[in-house]
């Protein structure tokens, strides 16, 4: 039994089942975000539907955040410890490695809101940038 897993579930009021605790141990072994197709080939034994509900009860808890990679797939990462419910402050870019596909958060880089004109509401930030990452730079 993993306390980090039971104690992040626990944290953003999420009831423990084992697919949740599976798929939530897959995002902390994992460094790069993962798509609904790589989840279902890391796990073999879980059908499609029940891997994508997971995702989205994370993504509405706050655990993890949606990242769209540029080349047309969604992606799922971890949040910071500062997303809540309803309310995801995962303000940076994603490096989208164009050699090995893999799409990482920036975390440590701040993306600024732009000032919006009157009337618009602001829920959410998003870049991408596409590149090589680090490791297919060498
Ligand atoms: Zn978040
Ligand atoms: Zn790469
Ligand atoms: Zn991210």
């Amino acid at each position: 039994m993993n306390h980090r897993i039971l104690h992040a579930l626990e944290r953003h009021t999420i009831r423990p089942t084992p697919m949740r605790m599976l798929v939530l141990e897959h995002f902390l072994q994992q460094r790069s975000a993962q798509s609904l197709a790589e989840l279902e080939a890391a796990m073999p034994r879980a059908d499609r539907i029940t891997i994508y509900r997971t995702l989205k009860v994370f993504v509405e808890k706050g655990v993890l955040h949606q990242v769209e990679d540029g080349a047309g797939a969604s992606r799922y990462a971890l949040c910071q410890d500062a997303c809540e419910e309803g309310k995801h402050r995962d303000f940076h870019p994603h490096f989208h490695c164009t050699v090995c596909g893999r799409t990482v958060c920036l975390d440590a880089v701040h993306l600024t809101a732009p000032s919006l004109p009157a009337g618009y509401r602001l829920s959410e930030v998003e870049m991408t940038v596409r590149g090589v990452c680090p490791d297919c730079a060498r």
